[in-house]
């Protein structure tokens, strides 16, 4: 069935309330669009465990901190709507950017401590930008659960805080990232790889995944991370934003997996930023 599209904030309203009235299980899952394997596997999670599921395609342009990777990002509604037909979803929450940030807007959530490292550093203000469309998106779906990939596993520990921190009466569940055959992990931004970038771009999941190997062995970072740089360059990668070891609670960086701990990269390839962990 096709799902209703709603625009506007009041009529999202309308529609919830009496889901919540009657005691029903909201889920959310946020999105950018440009929706693939991974996105429906969210969306599957909360069809699995939830009476509504409510998916958002929002854009948002608070948490892109480069104006020509915004423009560029790929937008790709009609398609959307139709791979979401088959999961019977409740409604598909488009809000336009003055539903979402009218003029007079001026509220920022911040969360701290998570985001001084990774995509924090190399993106300034992208999760203040996330932090802040996903606190809207949970009052204005009232979810009780939401669902966020552990592709963005910086993301999610950071949307975690911030809902326990506001006390927003939201589940936060992560999911496992999906990927394609040749293990590059799914992303809207691989859209945009040429042909010839798409054939190096799993090299950096089989770099990071000799690593981590290395890694359960017992070796340090330092040991293994030369070659790891000087593979990813081989295959064509430009620049590594970084390539490390942190502790998968808390984030701590780490020199040796003596914790349970996740390797996290960011790496450019022919202009289109790639980002991936795994679980050492
Ligand atoms: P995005 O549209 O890129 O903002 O992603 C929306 C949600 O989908 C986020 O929670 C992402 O972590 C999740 N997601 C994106 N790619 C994947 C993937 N390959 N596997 C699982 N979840 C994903």
């Amino acid at each position: 069935m096709i799902a209703p599209i709603v625009r506007d904030k009041a009529l999202l309203r309308e529609m919830v309330t009496p889901w919540k009235r009657a005691g029903e299980v909201v889920g959310v899952v946020p999105t950018m669009g440009a929706l693939h394997d991974g996105h429906l596997s969210l969306v599957a999670a909360a069809k699995a465990v939830c009476d509504r599921v409510i998916v958002t395609i929002f854009v948002n342009p608070k948490q892109f901190n480069n104006p020509e990777d915004l423009a560029n990002y790929p937008r790709t509604e009609e398609a959307d709507a139709r791979k979401l037909e088959r999961f019977d979803v409740d409604a598909i929450w488009v809000p336009d950017g003055d539903q979402m940030y009218p003029e007079c807007f001026g509220t920022t959530v911040s969360v701290t401590g998570l985001t001084n490292c990774l995509c924090g550093t190399s993106r300034p203000g992208h999760f203040e930008g996330v932090a802040t469309v996903v606190a809207k998106l949970f009052l204005q779906t009232q979810a009780d659960k939401a669902f966020f990939g552990e592709k963005d596993y910086q993301q999610l520990q950071v949307v975690t805080r911030m809902a326990a921190d506001l006390d927003i009466p939201v589940e936060v569940i992560g999911c496992p990232t999906i990927r394609e055959e040749d293990g590059l992990a799914m992303s809207s931004r691989n859209l945009l790889l040429s042909d010839r970038a798409r054939v190096y771009a799993p090299v950096l999941n089989e770099v990071m995944e000799g690593m981590a190997d290395a890694l359960r062995g017992g070796a340090a970072m330092s040991e293994v991370l030369p070659d790891a740089l000087a593979r990813l360059e081989t295959a064509g990668f430009t620049g590594v934003d970084y390539l490390e070891l942190r502790a998968a609670d808390g984030l701590a960086l780490l020199e040796r997996s003596d914790v349970p701990s996740r390797l996290f990269a960011a790496a450019w390839l022919a202009g289109v930023r790639l980002i991936d962990n795994i679980a050492v």
